[in-house]
């Protein structure tokens, strides 16, 4: 099957990076479908580590097509810089050839981000833990019908009433509610120069992507956060506002609903970045350890991720809702000397009842169910065939397919693009 979407099975930061740069080895199109520069995707590469937020993984790779899909809010500024880093760092891009972006994906713009931080603050202790970089109020301008498209940043007349248009839409409110208005003029200058870096690039990316696909090319799409983020069918309203799971995927990028390969990537224990409820989470001194030993702090913000353990109730609803047959295993190598391994198997709700699906409401007081596994002491990170893993470690692994069933066909034992175990 030439089309294969790579999805987070629990919040973000699976390791959908490494994953995606060693499948974008073997791939010609790599596209992103959905959220926008609040993504962080990690590549260890032989020059050294590089994060990308925007762009997609496959850059890396001279012979892939990277396309930023119409489902991606885009800063057009930030991906004028992010382009520039990349060049920095000695990497080819080019805009139009191996760097496409649609021309209907939406625009994210500064006053999107004071919006952002703006509503964060409104909530109180009901914070949501936005990366604040405008994404929400750009995809809620999306829907409200008002939203600027990259498209627009190539037609200067056709851009001024649309920001004319924009700017009295938030000024509206924006004075009342104590923010800056928006300055028209000066947002059709900032986009115009964006839209003249970016002007090669800007395209119909689904028609592309289309045509290819009929040419039978090798199309990889790269999910971004998770699919417990999906804006419906995650923990809301603790998710993101776009559809992180593979369903984000065809609107997302104008691909027709044809079969593909779905690939779950889930770390080999869980974590979550900001607010929201997370049942197997470790609050203790072992949470902080695990947090140090995987190297847990975001790679757009910084902030600590909360760590626990593995949870089967939440990957099997995740796999299901995404249509994943197959899981990446992540970080099985920073589990070294955790022993016993937990795995969560069940909850008890606050209402008494036990219950083995994962639950649209009352997730907050859920009581993990676990079993134990016994832990494994050895260093994993040069093990390249799953028989050479500790019998523990094989155990472990094999438990959480028979948990969750789904199969674990590859698994990552360290960050670097060679540390991977195929089965
Ligand atoms: P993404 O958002 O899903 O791409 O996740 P990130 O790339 O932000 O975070 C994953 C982090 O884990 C990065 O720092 C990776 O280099 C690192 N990583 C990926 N796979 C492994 C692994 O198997 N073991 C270890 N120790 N680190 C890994």
């Amino acid at each position: 099957m030439p089309t294969t979407c790579v999805v987070g099975i629990l919040w973000g930061d699976e390791g959908k990076g490494k994953v995606i740069d060693y499948l974008a080895a073997e791939t010609d199109f790599v596209v992103r479908y959905g959220g926008g520069h609040n993504a962080g995707h990690t590549l260890v590469l032989p020059t050294g580590k590089l994060v990308l937020h925007l762009i997609p993984s496959g850059i890396v790779h001279p012979h892939t097509v990277n396309v930023i899909g119409n489902g991606v809010v885009v800063d057009p500024v930030h991906l004028v810089g992010e382009v520039d880093k990349l060049r920095q760092r000695g990497l080819d891009v080019r805009l139009g050839h191996n760097l496409l972006v649609s021309e209907r994906a939406h625009v994210i713009v500064e006053a999107h981000r004071r919006q952002d931080l703006w509503a964060e603050a409104q909530r109180g202790d009901g914070k949501i833990g936005t990366t604040g970089r405008g994404i929400g109020p750009a995809y809620a301008d999306r829907c409200g019908r008002v939203g600027l498209r990259m498209g627009d940043l190539l037609r200067p007349e056709r851009l001024r009433d649309a920001c004319a248009a924009f700017a009295a839409h938030k000024n509206a409110w924006f004075g009342p509610a104590g923010l800056a208005p928006v300055d028209a003029a000066a947002l059709a200058a900032e986009l115009l120069a964006a839209g003249e870096t970016l002007r090669a690039g800007i395209v119909d990316a689904g028609a592309a992507l289309r045509r290819a696909q009929a040419d039978g090319k090798r199309i990889l799409l790269e999910g971004a956060q998770g699919c417990l983020l999906d804006l419906e069918q995650g923990t809301y309203p603790y998710v993101t506002s776009s559809h992180a799971s593979t369903g984000g995927a065809f609107p997302g990028t104008g691909l027709p609903p044809h079969a593909m390969r779905v690939v779950g990537i889930a770390k080999a224990y869980a974590t979550r970045v900001g607010a929201g409820p997370f049942p197997t989470e470790l609050k203790d001194a072992l949470g902080d350890t695990l947090r140090i030993a995987g190297n847990e702090f975001g790679s757009t913000t910084g902030r600590p991720r909360r760590c626990g353990w593995f949870d089967t109730v939440a990957v099997r609803y995740s796999g299901a809702v995404s249509g994943a047959s197959e899981l990446v295993l992540t970080n099985l190598d920073v589990l070294k000397g955790f022993g016993p391994l937990r795995l969560c198997v069940a909850y008890r709700l606050p209402d008494g009842t036990r219950t083995t699906e994962f639950p649209a409401f009352d997730l907050e007081g859920a009581v993990p169910e676990f079993v134990d596994l016994p832990g494994f002491t050895e260093d994993v990170r040069a093990v390249r065939r799953f028989e050479d893993l500790p019998a523990n470690a094989r155990a472990y692994v094999q438990a959480i397919e028979q948990r969750t069933g789904i199969p674990v066909r590859t698994i990552s034992v360290g960050p670097e693009r060679q540390q991977v175990i195929l089965r």
